[in-house]
Parts: structure tokens; C-alpha cells; sequence
């Protein structure tokens, strides 16, 4: 379909106060991951509200909700993820959490209230639109990715979903301005822990028995040589030990040592080859000190991957509309992890950044921080590139349907 760019500005312009009326809504009543009940039924009464169908309690508090197009048989994903994080807000707003210990401050209600004003836009366009929409409505973002059940539930089978979309707030980035990430963007990650084994005995006779401590101090500066010396310098991955238990008297030597970290890398392959690497050291390193060791590793959110095409579709559309000075390109991944991940594997993802610092501010409070406080002036560029991206998408997907 071809569609008009100022009347589709002049439609977020109309709906934008109401969006952010229920995007204050969301701020003030923050749940937790796997507690989402009222955000979903927030979500569900607007759903219904718009005549939009949806199935409700998906991967626990998730929505699965379709605008049918021409094409009701294939659609475009959306996603916006809904849980809030274990903070107490800071940030002095006159629609503060009235949630003790919760708050907003990963912006996940500005991609939900984002996605709800998108979904009224798209819906109002719905017999023009080649294919159809799915609307994501993910929860547990910040704990057990809700994403990966949401596809296994099968939200993207029905329509049939080949590309998702989702985009993240960024207060490093100004107001009014996208930012793409190609390739990489977000991590893979994998949490480890290790158990060496040794004998304990008296401190003043180390040789009776097997000191694990000193095992595990040798592994775990042993592990940063699989970084620097296995992996290609131009590949980014990481080992962070994060914990360390070990002993229980100064005169005792330690006969169990625990510690624990996390891996990180931007490609499935490095993760997998690093976990091998792991036990390989463990392994050795316990036999050459006469102790055993035991590994579990625990994969968490693959790598996300950007899809080229997609952003190859996408991008010069937000700079016509936008201006090439409010389309961002970043070159710079980071080794966070974000469960959007899952629907890059599998099907093809495109994750963006909006930008939501207001104009001259300097040190904008990050994500996570309990004085973050987005540009809500971000909900009109999300809103609008959402609405854009599946335009192009559907139009470029709907020729080989
Ligand atoms: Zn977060
Ligand atoms: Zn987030």
C-alpha cells in the first residue's frame, strides 16, 4: 500500500497524549517479571477496546493479539516486552511508582505503550494492509525470556510470522532519533559454575592433603587466557567469575572451592567453543593439582543478530521520514543480552534503539538506574517507526507470499 507521511505524522501527533496517559498508567502500577496480571489487563481492555483479537496468557502474562490484513495467512511481528525491575524509584515525576521496590526502569512501559498506539494506527489501516500484524506483548523480559516461550507457545505461527520487530529506549541517544545496530547488537550469554573437590587438613601440613583453593585460584586466572588467546582478538566475548567460596578456617586448607560467572559472546559459536574451553581448564588444572572439579554451565539468551535485509528495508525509510541526521548508526555492539534474541533465531529480528534524552540534557540517568526518567517525547518516534516498519516490511514480504 502507499501511504501518506504527514498523515500518518499527524495521527501519532493525535494519539500521542492518550498514549502517554497509558504509558503513565503502566509507570505507576510497575510489575515484577512473572507478575505482569494488571499490565496484561491493561492491555487486553485496549486490545478490546480497538476490536483487536487476542489470545491472553501466553508464557505466563504474554499477549499474542492479530491485525488481520489482505493476507491473513502471513504477518509481521511486534514485540514489546512488559515487566518492570526490583527498584525504588528516585526519579521525581508527578506519575511516580506507587509500587514500593518496583519500578519502570528498563522503559518497558514505553515499548508496551508504544506498541498499543501502533497497533490503534495499523488497525485503522488494516483493509489496505497487504498481510497481517502480530502484536507480541512479551513478559519476563528482565528474568526467564518470555520471548523463547512466546515461540514456543506459537505466536508466530498463526499468521505466519517471518520477521519480528522490537525496539528498546536509550537515554543515550536524543529524542526524535533512531539508532541501528547491524549485525551483532546484543550478547549471547551463559552462566557456569564450578566445584573443585580437594582434602582438607591441617594448614600447617598442606602436603596430607589437597588444596582446592589454590586449584581454583589457578583456574580461574587460567580461564582469561581462553579471551586472549583463543578467541580472534576482532571477536568480542568475555569470562566474568563473579563469586568465589572457598574454606572455612584460617589454619584449614580448603577442601571444597566454589566459584561462578557468566560467559558472554556475540556469535552462538564462541559460547559453545568457550564452554568447552572452560571444562577443558577445569578439568586439567584439577588433575594436575590432584583434585576433581564438576561443571554446569546454563545457556541463557542467545546472541542477537540483526537482521541485513530487514535493516536494509527499514533504514532509508526512517531517514526519509525522520532526516539522515535522526537515523543512527552504530557500529559498536554490547555484550548485555536482550531476549529478543530468540526471535532473531529462527525468524529474522531487527532490534532498534529510540532515542529518549531530552534535548541539552547531560547525563541522563542509563537504564536500570532508579532515576531513569525517558523523553516520553520517544513514544511519537517509536510509534511512527513501528508503524513504517511494517509497512515496508509487509510490502516488500507480501511480493513473495
Ligand atoms: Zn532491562
Ligand atoms: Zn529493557
Amino acid at each position: 500500500m502507499t501511504y501518506d507521511i504527514q498523515e500518518l505524522q499527524a495521527k501519532v501527533d493525535d494519539i500521542f497524549a492518550q498514549v502517554v496517559t497509558l504509558r503513565r498508567q503502566l509507570h505507576m502500577h510497575p510489575e515484577l517479571s512473572e507478575h505482569e496480571v494488571n499490565t496484561s489487563q491493561l492491555i487486553q481492555n485496549e486490545l478490546a477496546r480497538l476490536e483487536i483479537p487476542y489470545q491472553s496468557d501466553i508464557a505466563g502474562h504474554g499477549i499474542c493479539a492479530t491485525i488481520y490484513g489482505k493476507d491473513k495467512s502471513h504477518g509481521v511481528g511486534l514485540r514489546a516486552d512488559m515487566d518492570a525491575l526490583p527498584l525504588t524509584e528516585m526519579a521525581d515525576v508527578p506519575f511516580k511508582s506507587k509500587e514500593p521496590g518496583v519500578m519502570h526502569g528498563c522503559g518497558h512501559d514505553i515499548h508496551t505503550a508504544i506498541l498499543l498506539g501502533t497497533a490503534r494506527i495499523l488497525n485503522e489501516m488494516k483493509e489496505d494492509l497487504s498481510g497481517s500484524v502480530q502484536l507480541l506483548f512479551q513478559p519476563s523480559e528482565e528474568t526467564i525470556g518470555g520471548a523463547e516461550q512466546m515461540i514456543g507457545a506459537g505466536c508466530l505461527e498463526n499468521p505466519r510470522v517471518s520477521s519480528v520487530i522490537g525496539l528498546h529506549v536509550d537515554t543515550a541517544v536524543d529524542a526524535g532519533c533512531v539508532q541501528f545496530i547491524p549485525g551483532a547488537m546484543n550478547a549471547a550469554s551463559c552462566e557456569f559454575y564450578v566445584t573443585v573437590t580437594g582434602k582438607s587438613c591441617h594448614g600447617a601440613h598442606p602436603s596430607e592433603g589437597i588444596d582446592s583453593l589454590l586449584a581454583s585460584c589457578t583456574m580461574i586466572s587460567s580461564l582469561q587466557s581462553i579471551i586472549t588467546r583463543k578467541i580472534d582478538p576482532a571477536e568480542a566475548a568475555l569470562i566474568t567469575v563473579g563469586q568465589f567460596h572457598s574454606g572455612t578456617k584460617n589454619n584449614i586448607i580448603s577442601g571444597e572451592s566454589k566459584f561462578s560467572g557468566i560467559i558472554r559472546t556475540l556469535n552462538m559459536e564462541n559460547r559453545s567453543f568457550i564452554k568447552e574451553q572452560i571444562e577443558e581448564i577445569c578439568k586439567s588444572t584439577a588433575r594436575a593439582y590432584g583434585a576433581s572439579c564438576s561443571l554446569e554451565f546454563h545457556d541463557s539468551y542467545p546472541s542477537l543478530e540483526n537482521d541485513d535485509q530487514l535493516l536494509a528495508w527499514i533504514k532509508p525509510v526512517c531517514e526519509e521520514v525522520l532526516g539522515k541526521d535522526h537515523v543512527l548508526l552504530c557500529t559498536k555492539p554490547s555484550l548485555g543480552a536482550d531476549d529478543f534474541a530468540y526471535f532473531c533465531h529462527g525468524t529474522r529480528g531487527l532490534y532498534y534503539n529510540i532515542g529518549a534524552r531530552r534535548p541539552g540534557e547531560k547525563n541522563a540517568y542509563p537504564i536500570h538506574n532508579n532515576r531513569f526518567n525517558p523523553d516520553e517525547a520517544c513514544i511519537k518516534t517509536g510509534i511512527l517507526t513501528e508503524v513504517l516498519a511494517v509497512l515496508t516490511v509487509l510490502k516488500e514480504e507480501s511480493r513473495q507470499w
